[in-house]
């Protein structure tokens, strides 16, 4: 980690980012992420009526949060259970998922106009087509975006001068008690890296993280926010690329 420092007495960073705009983080997550003074990346799908469904969040992005990009109609693998009666990666184009990130792109910033600088990959999924003509979309993505969020494995969290800031490595927190939030951060902190979590519905969904365990580990960084920053994927993106460049970093 030579000639990386992380900002003030912080010895490493933790994002908190939400995926799916589910009911129960504007209900639940919100409130107790103001509670303790966090701000979180919430990831949205704006389709259907976006101008009455993105009002909330409009609010939300103006206390602070960030609103990220999730694409429009949250293509994944055909191979998933739902994959035979929705729109599939595999039968995309680039262009497909182009024009897909793009209007999801539009209608966000007509709403939010600061919205819409990172991405999260639907389903942690970042190819279209399939065999031969399978296709990496990161290219795309990282033309528009300033960083963008996959998945990692469990234990392997983000350095910051050698992370794909386009294919940022998180954890998926569904179903996951806070004991283990905690013991992933700790050893992410220990290494200076920048911990990820990814969550969806609270106390809600196929995926959810409960209300006590998100309350615990928000309760957990509160204890130890003198060394651990938590802030959002935009602004620790933002605080990388200025980092990088100081050292002459190209990427
Ligand atoms: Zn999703």
């Amino acid at each position: 980690m030579r000639g990386f420092k992380w900002p003030g007495r912080f010895k490493g960073a933790v994002s908190l980012t939400f995926d799916d705009g589910l009911p129960s983080q504007l209900r639940l997550a919100v409130p107790l992420l103001d509670k303790f003074g966090f701000k979180a990346t919430f990831y949205l799908n704006p389709k259907g009526d976006y101008r009455r469904e993105l009002r909330p969040w409009k609010e939300v992005a103006e206390s602070g949060h960030e609103i990220g990009n999730h694409t429009l109609t949250h293509p994944c693998s055909r191979n998933f259970p739902w994959g035979v009666s929705r729109n599939c990666l595999e039968d995309m184009t680039l262009e497909d998922i182009r024009a897909d990130i793009m209007e999801a792109h539009r209608r966000i910033k007509e709403i939010i106009p600061n919205g819409s600088r990172t991405f999260a990959y639907p389903c942690y999924e970042t190819s279209v087509g399939r065999g031969s003509s399978k296709r990496s979309y990161v290219p795309i993505v990282a033309e528009i975006f300033l960083a963008a969020r996959g998945r990692g494995e469990k234990g392997y969290s983000n350095h910051p001068l050698a992370c794909d800031l386009h294919e940022l490595w998180s954890w998926s927190a569904d179903r996951m008690r806070f004991e283990e939030m905690m013991g992933l951060t700790i050893r992410a902190i220990s290494e200076g890296r920048w911990a990820i979590f990814t969550f969806h519905g609270i106390n809600e969904g196929h995926l959810p993280v409960s209300e006590h365990d998100l309350r615990e580990f928000l309760k957990f960084l509160s204890d130890n926010q003198d060394r651990i920053w938590v802030a959002t994927i935009v602004e620790i993106a933002e605080y990388i690329i200025e980092v990088r460049k100081e050292l002459g970093l190209t990427s």
